[in-house]
């Protein structure tokens, strides 16, 4: 009988075709989520740390700042910057000098909670953004900080080197007024910071509306 010869030979392509197109769409749909989900990080991201990049850091303490601004709330910040890391680096070579800036990523991301937005704003110079209600733990946080970073070490192909690493902490915590913008945050905390390192280093000052 030859419309049963053609049914037969017809009907595996009328399943199959359909789907290995279905199975094709979800493939291509798939990879083109990764595709997007890699673009964000890739724009959102510090390369070498994978903590913020700076530009993405400043939109969330834009909006940050809109909040506080809003339900008269305290935003607070904090900028870092690693003591003496020049010597690091002539020291040890600028790979070790890497390592190090790695090291204290993780060691700053053990000893924050995850909401806390770290981001890198330069070199050897990190911020962070935290949630209001947090104003009131910024000394416990700043210890906490402190004490992990003691603990950072770098792991090289032959042993465990300790380049004796410390941090300067600069916070600033206001209640946003008026036609204010989160730059004066981080002015204040640059000025937190300056003081630290004029004074002592490997350690944190406050700066309190
Ligand atoms: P201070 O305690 O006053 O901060 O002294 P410092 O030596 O850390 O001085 P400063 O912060 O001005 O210098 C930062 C140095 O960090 C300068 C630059 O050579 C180095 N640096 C910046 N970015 C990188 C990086 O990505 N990798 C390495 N290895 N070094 C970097
Ligand atoms: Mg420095």
């Amino acid at each position: 009988n030859p419309d049963l010869v053609e049914w037969s030979l017809t009907l595996p392509v009328l399943v199959l075709y359909p789907m290995l197109f279905a199975w094709l769409s979800h493939r291509t749909a798939v990879r083109l989520a990764e595709h997007k989900q890699r673009l964000e990080m890739m724009s959102t991201r510090d390369g070498m740390t994978g903590v913020y990049n700076r530009r993405h850091w400043e939109m969330l303490l834009r909006n940050e700042f809109e909040h506080c601004r809003r339900d008269r709330c305290t935003a607070t910040i904090l900028l870092i910057d690693i003591d003496h890391f020049k010597n690091i680096n002539d020291t040890w070579g600028h790979a070790v000098g890497d390592e190090a800036i790695i090291a204290i990523t993780r060691q700053l991301q053990m000893s924050v909670r995850s909401g806390d937005a770290i981001g890198r704003f330069g070199g050897d110079e990190f911020v962070m953004l935290f949630p209001a209600g947090m104003e009131n733990r910024i000394e416990e946080i700043a210890e906490a900080i402190l004490q992990k970073i003691a603990e950072a070490g770098i792991a090289n192909e032959h042993s465990v080197v300790q380049p004796n690493l410390t941090i300067s902490q600069g916070y600033a915590c206001f209640v946003p007024e008026g036609t204010e913008s989160g730059a004066r945050l981080i002015e204040h905390a640059d000025k937190a910071l300056y003081y630290v390192k004029r004074n002592s280093r490997n350690a944190y000052y406050i700066i309190r509306e």
